[in-house]
Parts: C-alpha cells; sequence; structure tokens
C-alpha cells in the first residue's frame, strides 16, 4: 500500500502542529506507523491522499452513522451557509433542534446547545454543582468526558483515595474534587458517598463505556447509581455523547431503562459538524444562564449551520427508527464473524458488543472495568490493527476504543470486514 502522500504530509504537520494532528487519537502512536491523511469520504469508504480506498469502522468516532457525506445533511448545511454562515442571535432552527432532542430523549426537559462533548461535560458538572451547592462529584476508571480540567484524572492508588491529575497543567486542587471508582462496582461508589456524606454533587458516567474499549454496564448497576442518587440527592448525569442517538432514538438511557437526571449529548447530533448540548429536568436547567444563576456561554453556540446538519440527522433516525434494526443487524453479522473465526482458530478473545458498538479484546478474560480491559494484549492489537489497515480496514488506531458501525456497510462491506479480521488473525497466529 502506497502513502507517500499521506507520510509527506504528516512530516510537514509535524512543523507546525503539536505531534502533527489536532487530536491526540489520531496519532498512531498507541499502535505504531504514521496516520494516515484524508481526503474524501462517501458512504462506508474513506479515501486517503495516495488514493487508497477503506472500510471506516469508526465512522468520525460516531457522528457518521448513516455513512459519510449523507446527502440529506450536505443539502442541509449548503441552504444553511447560504444564508449566513453565522447569526450571532436566536434562529429558528435552535427552536427545531431543541423541541426535536427533548422529544427524542423525553428525560431531557430543557437543552442547551454547545460545540463539543467537552464544553457539554464540563458545564454539566457546573451546573450540578450549582443546583445542589456542593463541589465534589464521581467519576469511573476509564470513563471519558472531554478533556476538562476536572475529568483528566486517573486512578492514583486505588478507588478510595483522591484524584491525582492525569495531565501536567491540572491542579492538585481541582483534582481534589474528583472522585474515582472502578466501573461496574457499586459498593466502591457507595462507599465513596458514605465517606463524602452531603458533599457529592453529581456522579457522572458513560452508560455504556467506549473510551476503554465497549465495556457494558452489568445488570442492576446503573440501576444502582439511581436509586443511590435518589436517597442522597446527588444528580445522575449520563454522559451519553457517544452512546446518544446511537444505541436508541432515545439513547442508552432508553435502551436500558435507566434514567438520569442530566445528559450530555455530542458527536452524532451535530451530524459531522461541531456540537454537543447538555440539558435535564427542568428544576435543574433552570439554574443555568440567563434563566438562573450558573453562567454558561458560546459565541457560536446554536450556530445555524451546525443545526441544520445536526437537525436533519436526528429527524432522519427519529422518522426512521428501523435504522437501529438495521445497525444492530450489521454489527452482529460482524461480530458473529469474528466469533467463528476465532472459534476455528482457536482463538479466545473478549468480543463486547452492544447495538452498533462493539471491541475486540486481545485477552481471553471478561472485560468489565479498566483493570480487566487492561488484561488486553495491546502489542498484539497494534500488529493487528496495522494488518487490518493494510487490507482496507480502518479502525480506531487503540485496543481502548470502541468501533462505530454506520447503517449503510453493504453486505460486500461486512463481508470484506470478516474476511479481513480472519486473514489479519492468521496472520498473527503464523507469525
Ligand atoms: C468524545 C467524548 C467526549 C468529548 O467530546 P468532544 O466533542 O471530543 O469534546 C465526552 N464524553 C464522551 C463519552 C465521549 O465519547
Amino acid at each position: 500500500m502506497k502513502i507517500e502522500k499521506s507520510k509527506s504530509l504528516f512530516s510537514r504537520a509535524k512543523n507546525f502542529i503539536p505531534g502533527g494532528v489536532n487530536s491526540p487519537v489520531r496519532a498512531f502512536k498507541a499502535v505504531g506507523g504514521d496516520p494516515i491523511f484524508f481526503k474524501s469520504a462517501k458512504g462506508s469508504k474513506m479515501v486517503d491522499e495516495d488514493g487508497n480506498s477503506y472500510i471506516d469502522m469508526i465512522n468520525s468516532w460516531g457522528p457518521m452513522i448513516l455513512g459519510h457525506a449523507n446527502e440529506m445533511v450536505e443539502e442541509a448545511v449548503i441552504q444553511a451557509i447560504q444564508h449566513s454562515p453565522s447569526f450571532g442571535a436566536p434562529g429558528e432552527r435552535e427552536v427545531l433542534i431543541a423541541e426535536l432532542i427533548c422529544e427524542m430523549v423525553p428525560s431531557i426537559d430543557r437543552v442547551r446547545m454547545v460545540n463539543s462533548g467537552t464544553e457539554a461535560t464540563m458545564s454539566a458538572i457546573r451546573v450540578a454543582r450549582g443546583y445542589t451547592g456542593r463541589d465534589k462529584f464521581i467519576k469511573f476508571e476509564g470513563c471519558y468526558h472531554g478533556h476538562g480540567d476536572s475529568f483528566l484524572i486517573a486512578a492514583g492508588s486505588g478507588a478510595m483515595t483522591m484524584g491525582t491529575p492525569d495531565s501536567p497543567g491540572v491542579t492538585s486542587g481541582t483534582a481534589q474534587d474528583t472522585l474515582l471508582a472502578p466501573f461496574n462496582d457499586l459498593e466502591a461508589v457507595q462507599k465513596i458517598v458514605e465517606e463524602n456524606k452531603g458533599e457529592v454533587a453529581a456522579i457522572i458516567i458513560e452508560p455504556v463505556a467506549g473510551n476503554m474499549g465497549c465495556v457494558l454496564p452489568k445488570a442492576g448497576f446503573l440501576e444502582g447509581l439511581r436509586a443511590l442518587c435518589d436517597a442522597e440527592g446527588i444528580v445522575l448525569i449520563f454522559d451519553e455523547v457517544m452512546t446518544g442517538f446511537r444505541l436508541a432514538k432515545g439513547g442508552a438511557q432508553e435502551r436500558l431503562g435507566v434514567i438520569p437526571d442530566m445528559t450530555t449529548l455530542g458527536k452524532i447530533i451535530g451530524g459531522g459538524l461541531p456540537v454537543g448540548a447538555y440539558g435535564g429536568k427542568k428544576e435543574i436547567m433552570d439554574f443555568v444562564s440567563p434563566e438562573g444563576p450558573v453562567y454558561q456561554a458560546g459565541t457560536l453556540s446554536g450556530n445555524p449551520v451546525a443545526m441544520a446538519a445536526g437537525y436533519t440527522m436526528l429527524k432522519y433516525l427519529f422518522d426512521h427508527p428501523e435504522t437501529y434494526g438495521k445497525l444492530e443487524s450489521n454489527t452482529k453479522k460482524i461480530v458473529a464473524g469474528y466469533k467463528e473465526s476465532c472459534e476455528v482458530l482457536g482463538l479466545n478473545y473478549t468480543i463486547n458488543q452492544i447495538g452498533s458498538m462493539y471491541s475486540m479484546f486481545f485477552t481471553d478474560k471478561e472485560v468489565f472495568d479498566l483493570n480487566t480491559a487492561k488484561h488486553a494484549d495491546t502489542q498484539l492489537f497494534g500488529k493487528y490493527f496495522n494488518l487490518m489497515l493494510n487490507r482496507g480496514i480502518y479502525l480506531a488506531p487503540s485496543q481502548f476504543e470502541t468501533l462505530f458501525v454506520s447503517s449503510v456497510l453493504s453486505d460486500q462491506d461486512i463481508e470484506d470486514i470478516i474476511r479481513a479480521n480472519d486473514d489479519s488473525l492468521r496472520d498473527i497466529i503464523a507469525s
């Protein structure tokens, strides 16, 4: 495979952009090799600067759920741009998308649009703190909530200790208000709440984790968090930046039947443009400025072009609920193919899947939290990633990411993915 133009662009990029990329996950640091630069994409495929074509299994980390360059979204964007890319004042599209979001996700009475998932989670925590008058919040090891300071806290020396910053530049003062628990460990959460009685403003969680690979909540775990929050006056925040509009039209909360107080959204909500949102119960969202005292603002928030793209995508998903059946059956076919290969080859890799999210972990142990995810052989994954890439399958460049299936995969695409996986696993065994 020729990737000369990508290589040349990457070396130029490194002269002017930190690490040559505008978001670290795009670099191939975890898998070896240089990132591919892309020129265009349509439907299930992306084409790189050298003209190589790949079946895309990330779909822009979620937003391209209907495939790339969807015509309806394209049309809506062009129409919006022709009426000016920005007003800096209210417009009808903001009303339309707010009404639609509240209808699709019934736990949301009021919603505020922002420009990224990071902004959504940062703002939601601020509102939860303003609403409860408490400072601390609990997050889970391995869950990612964007790059806001208070979320960049790693697992220190166990769940019961105070967090320590995961990144230079995050102060210990900020870190000490973030409490950490292992995913799927309700008892640990109960203990933390007990030790910080009356001080915990919020529990924030990815209801299905996607940022340590795909990790599902165990039966009763989310229900347990819900009950605990009710008993202790804690705001339960579902970070559905990834799962929102993906696992069901109403996200993981609809699919799993556990209802949070607040929800953060991103990725699919912008149809490929930079959009995030946070929302929830009226009594909580009434704390948001200018209705209430908690300040949060954005020059380009509710941008008409972004709203046009987002609204068009959400409306399609709302009007075509059968899309979710198609997404799930595409994904199940792929996973069944993987499982068959593993069985034939005598491999016992763990595959986690729900709806159109899945991960194959290079371990034979069950994966239900960050510790168990770390059992995976990341070196082996790096090898596998590059073997798949050479066969024209573009995976997320890390073992600790979920894959996102789109609704436009053809039967041929699915066959190609399964065969590439089988061949790549055979290559690994042979080496
Ligand atoms: C991607 C992601 C974010 C951050 O969103 P950005 O738009 O990248 O800022 C937050 N939470 C979750 C669960 C995510 O997957």
